[in-house]
């Protein structure tokens, strides 16, 4: 078994790194991190639970410790729940032992810090030997996108393999737990959509450029087609939906990108890791979905599920589609964690 820790585990992204640990073939919980507010109690107490399932027997009387390496021992890697501002400061410490999978955004545009999914851009991670020779440490970080970039960027790269993208716009419904657990007030988001995510908008449009970008002699290049994005948030608990427009250079049809859709498979399919889906892009021809409610638990929450797939005859070369992807699922910790799984299979 491969010993873990989480930081920020009593938080939104830290719970469900905790519910999709409990019984890992691989990876046993050791070390749970939090605030000072936290530290030192158990972590059943420490914890506002508030996912469907149970909280699991094992981690409710393991003490949460301080965020900081000198608290932790007996661990391979530890698994970032952390808020930007923290991470930015605490992930540096940890890399310098430990191996450092984080969902935070803190290191994710840094030249020599792999921003990964396993199924678009495994070979980033050749960036780890690069990072560890600049910065002298034993360990290292690997990132994961934005929880809105992985689900569109999961359905961008079976079309941008085969074709030619010219340009994406796309439009988010994001649900309230991407904020985190003190993210959005009620009053702010019953009854209500708020037509703006801090920052959200540049994350989207430069992760995803970068996502399908080209490693060369060390050296990210990003792809070169545009990316727009509008993000809004909307009174849903789980699951970001985006309606996404996509316009190409080359002159293809409709079943031309539902079927790269429907047979993408990436090197988690291959190597058959224990949290990737069978298919990570399912297509539906339900015309009233995909929905968030309805399918974001799909393949326990690890597929993106796309619907409503149709040309746009508004525009040439033009289709249009609904995605609906996990976002503490498939888009954090589950992420995360196959990040994680590739790393133990191939290095
Ligand atoms: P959250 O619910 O607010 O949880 C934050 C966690 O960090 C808690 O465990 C909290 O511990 C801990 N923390 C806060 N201040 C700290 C400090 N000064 N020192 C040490 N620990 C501290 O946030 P979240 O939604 O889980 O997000 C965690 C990270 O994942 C963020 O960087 C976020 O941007 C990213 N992310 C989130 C999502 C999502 O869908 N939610 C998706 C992708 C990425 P206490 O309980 O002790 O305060």
């Amino acid at each position: 078994m491969v010993n873990v820790g989480i930081l920020g585990a009593t938080g939104m992204v830290g719970q469900r790194f905790i519910e999709l640990l409990d019984k890992h073939p691989t990876f046993d919980i050791t070390a749970l991190t939090a605030s000072a507010r936290s530290a030192g109690k158990r972590y059943e107490d420490a914890t506002t639970w508030f996912l469907d399932t149970k909280m699991p027997e094992f981690v409710k009387d393991i003490e949460v410790v301080d965020t900081d390496p000198g608290k932790i021992s007996d661990v391979d890697i530890v698994f970032s729940a952390l808020p930007p501002g923290i991470a930015a400061k605490v992930e540096p410490e940890f890399a310098q032992t430990y191996i450092v999978a984080s969902n935070a955004s803190a290191m994710r545009m840094e030249d020599d810090v792999p921003l990964v999914i396993p199924e678009v851009n495994p070979e980033y991670l050749d960036l780890i030997e690069i990072q560890q020779k600049n910065r002298g440490w034993d360990g290292f970080v690997v990132t994961n996108p934005n929880c809105s970039t992985i689900a569109l960027t999961l359905t961008l790269k079976p079309i941008y393999d085969q074709f030619d993208i010219k340009r994406v716009y796309v439009s988010t419904m994001q649900a309230v737990s991407g904020a985190g657990y003190d993210g959005v007030p009620s009053m702010a988001i019953v009854d209500n959509l708020v037509p703006f995510i801090p920052d959200e908008e540049d994350k989207l449009e430069i992760e995803t450029l970068h996502l399908l970008g080209d490693l060369e002699d060390g050296v990210v290049n990003p792809a070169s087609f545009g990316v727009s994005a509008s993000c809004h948030r909307v009174a849903v608990l789980d699951g970001h939906t985006e309606a996404v427009f996509i316009e190409m250079e080359d002159d293809i049809n409709l079943e031309e990108i539902k079927t790269s859709m429907t047979e993408f498979r990436g090197l988690p399919q291959k190597l058959d890791l224990h949290s990737a889906p069978q298919k990570p892009v399912l297509v539906t021809n339900e015309e009233n979905r995909p929905q968030p409610r309805m399918d974001r638990n799909a393949s326990d929450g690890m597929s993106v599920v796309v619907g409503r797939l149709r040309e746009d005859f508004a525009f040439e070369n033009s289709f249009r589609y609904v995605l609906v992807g996990h976002n503490t699922i498939r888009g954090a910790a589950g992420a995360s964690i196959l990040n994680a799984e590739l790393i133990n299979e191939i290095l």
